[in-house]
């Protein structure tokens, strides 16, 4: 893992915020094979929601990346400046307000990338997104840390023994300072 992780804070409560306009959504998302066929299963009832046609929702390119399962991904498209799951009019992810109003686990829906985020992975790594890095995440500076915010996510996905690590890991480094 990059300790920048325990280190890199950003606001965190997104919805919260008032002026970022969801712009960290602005470039859309990579998604595994096995996600974007998970929410084109839900076309149907997303086509209106999303306001545009399922065959416009990914690019055509597909990658091989071992970091995601399958060892395949895709991107989610970019329209008018955003993700084209970004809800216009309106805050934050069609696909997150979706799961919710259907009663489903939003992680059934919402891609992985987007629900870690700031926290990302990469050549096996557990990074800070590139944004928080380089200061074009807008909100980055104060608030809770990355992986406070990510911590959660990261035990959905990857169970309590990996946090325990990561919990370990943290406070070493704070005994250390
Ligand atoms: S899938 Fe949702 S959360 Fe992820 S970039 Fe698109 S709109 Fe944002």
């Amino acid at each position: 893992m990059d300790d920048a992780i325990f280190d890199r804070r950003y606001f965190g409560f997104c919805l919260q915020c008032t002026f970022c306009h969801d712009s960290c959504c602005q470039h859309g998302v990579d998604v595994a094979l096995a996600e974007r066929d998970r929410i084109l299963s839900h076309a149907d009832a997303l086509e209106p929601i999303v306001g545009s046609p399922r065959d416009g929702w990914f690019v055509d390119r597909v990658a091989e990346d071992v970091d995601f399962p399958g060892g395949l991904a895709t991107r989610t498209a970019v329209v008018d400046g955003g993700c084209v799951f970004l809800r216009r009019g309106a805050r934050g992810c069609a696909l997150h307000a979706f799961a919710i109003d259907r009663g489903v686990d939003y992680h059934e829906l919402k891609p992985m990338v987007s629900a870690l985020f700031p926290v990302t992975f990469g050549e096996g790594t557990l990074l800070c997104s590139e944004e928080m890095l380089d200061g074009s995440l807008i909100c980055a500076g104060e608030g809770p840390t990355a992986y406070e915010m990510a911590r959660s996510e990261l035990a959905w996905y990857f169970g309590p023994e990996l946090i325990a690590e990561l919990d370990d890991r943290r406070q070493s480094r704070a005994s250390s300072t």
